[in-house]
């Protein structure tokens, strides 16, 4: 179904039904309330697992999981959980939103206005780039309650599909992960119970730190999960194609550049699976979060270039699957924080 996927970019319900079927949207739900009770390290070898056959599907995944979930488990109290967490175990996709078109990278610029009033908190704003904003039933929606309060105003909120005021606006027409559906959310007069606020009111910063902070690991086992995919294509491919009378696996310049691009898939992996570590043991990890996506999406565009390269003409051809690994693998230096942004975490982190 991936290249179909691709192409019509959209991700089938039935495919999502069969996601929770199999347990992979509540690997982070708790027992109690319908999951697996699965640590960060369990969803992170879902997405890499997922990512080696489709990124897109993955990236469903990993939203739903490390963002959503994650958030409601550190921040929901009892009745939120209670009421959200059966939901996301059993057939309700989430999305989390916090970029909008004037911040991005200055994430906590936002303009996404939370009024209050005696029916709760009218919001009002444009949010863009939220994955799974096509499929999703429920959202984190960050706004401010006091634009002059700066990050202080920010809060998060859990907002239903079919609130009145709320609507899924333009999706987006993407160079890669395109069947991963990234849309526009408007808000217009919104209104959402108080007891939807998640965490609490002027909080809504530390929320959205404290979940990216353990995202973008996930977004490091996006990339090396279909790095490894590629490296999977291009080995059996050179194996079979015969130039100069033989495979062309047999050739050193293409053993080397094999086995070089193996090497750095396996220390991204390796990164990716100590920061998981480092976030399961309660040990510090926010640099090392950093480190791995920073490396692993580098790794990632490097070896789905080499495959598609190793493939020769093939390889730029939508028949084989690697055309479509390269394109995906752009998005890794960009979402959860470009690529800068990371440097500037570990930069921090080091030189304080
Ligand atoms: C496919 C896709 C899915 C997404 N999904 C979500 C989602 O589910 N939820 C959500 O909230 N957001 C989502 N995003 C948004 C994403 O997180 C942002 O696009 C990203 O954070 C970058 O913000 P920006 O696009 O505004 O770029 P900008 O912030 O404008 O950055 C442009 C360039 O300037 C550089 N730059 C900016 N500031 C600095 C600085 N201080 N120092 C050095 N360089 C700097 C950046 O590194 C980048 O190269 C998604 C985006 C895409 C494309």
């Amino acid at each position: 179904m991936v290249r179909e996927m691709d192409e019509r970019a959209s991700i089938p319900r039935a495919l999502v039904d069969r996601l929770f079927d199999l347990g992979v949207m509540g690997i982070r739900v708790p027992e109690a309330h319908g999951g697996a009770s699965g640590s960060f390290f369990h969803a992170v070898l879902a997405i890499e697992g997922l990512s080696r056959v489709d990124p897109s599907v993955a990236v469903l995944v990993d939203v739903h999981n490390t963002l959503v979930v994650s958030a409601l488990v550190h921040w929901g109290g009892d009745e939120l959980q209670d009421r959200y967490l059966p939901r996301l175990a059993g057939g309700t996709v989430g999305a989390y939103a916090l970029s909008e078109a004037g911040s991005g990278s200055d994430a906590f610029a936002l303009a996404t206005r939370a009024t209050d009033t005696p029916d709760g908190f009218a919001l009002d704003g444009r949010k863009l780039w939220i994955t799974n904003g096509a499929e999703a039933g429920v959202f984190i929606i960050f706004a401010t309650v006091n634009p002059e309060a700066g990050h202080r105003g920010i809060t998060a909120f859990i907002v239903e599909r079919d609130t009145p005021g709320f609507r899924v606006g333009k999706k987006e027409d993407k160079l890669g992960i395109r069947a991963s559906s990234t849309c526009e959310l408007l808000m217009d007069g919104c209104v959402v119970p108080r007891a939807n606020v998640l965490g609490e009111i002027g909080k809504g910063y530390r929320v959205a730190i404290e979940t990216l902070n353990e995202g973008r690991i996930g977004i490091g086992a996006q990339m090396v999960g279909l790095a490894q995919g590629a490296i999977d294509h291009a080995t059996t491919y050179v194996k079979e194609r015969k130039q100069f009378g033989r495979a062309i696996a047999d050739f050193q310049a293409v053993q080397f550049q094999v086995a070089r691009a193996a090497t750095e898939l396996e220390a991204a992996r390796l990164m990716v699976y100590n920061a998981a570590r480092r976030r399961d043991a309660g040990e510090p990890f926010v640099k090392e979060a950093a480190m791995c996506k920073l490396f692993s999406s580098e790794v990632a565009e490097r070896v789905t270039s080499l495959a598609v390269n190793l493939f020769g003409g093939y390889g730029f051809v939508k028949d084989y699957p690697v055309e479509k690994l390269y394109r995906d693998a752009k998005i890794g230096q960009i979402y959860e924080g470009t690529s800068n942004l990371q440097l500037q975490t570990i930069a921090k982190q080091i030189l304080g």
